[in-house]
């Protein structure tokens, strides 16, 4: 658990049993995880406490969100040293077969032009296809 403390003291976030837990599942996940799939490694669980704990990591920047177009919001850890802002941000991959939503984190969202006095506050580059466990 030690390791885990130190991650999330590092993003200013208290440790508590709870927060652990979920750290540790989220590690362990390769595509995004939503809040009821998280809930599915809970025996019993307490949807709003876990979805609190996933807003409080969300805004200590430890994860982030992504709106993958399924209607339900997924999250996934954060790079070490990500500040969520638009140059720190990646693409996503979402596959149409097994429903995965996967980070490209070595794939950084291609700078876009905007018109004069517009501003970026946020960008959500979502790519869809087939990813490598489901090509054929
Ligand atoms: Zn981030
Ligand atoms: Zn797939
Ligand atoms: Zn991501």
């Amino acid at each position: 658990m030690k390791n885990t403390d130190d991650k999330l003291i590092s993003r200013n976030i208290k440790p508590t049993a709870m927060r652990e837990l979920v750290f540790d599942i989220l590690t362990e996940q390769t595509a995004a995880i939503s809040l009821s799939d998280l809930e599915q490694n809970f025996q019993k669980s307490d949807k709003v406490t876990l979805y609190r704990t996933l807003k409080t990591f969300e805004n200590k920047k430890l994860i982030h969100s992504i709106d993958d177009g399924t209607g339900s919001v997924k999250y996934a850890l954060c790079a070490e040293n990500c500040q969520c802002n638009p140059h720190d941000l990646h693409v996503h991959f979402f596959c149409t077969k097994c429903k995965h939503t996967y980070c490209l984190n070595d794939t950084p969202i291609p700078s876009v032009t905007l018109p004069l006095d517009f501003e970026i506050k946020t960008i959500n580059m979502v790519v869809k296809g087939t990813c490598a466990n489901c090509k054929e």
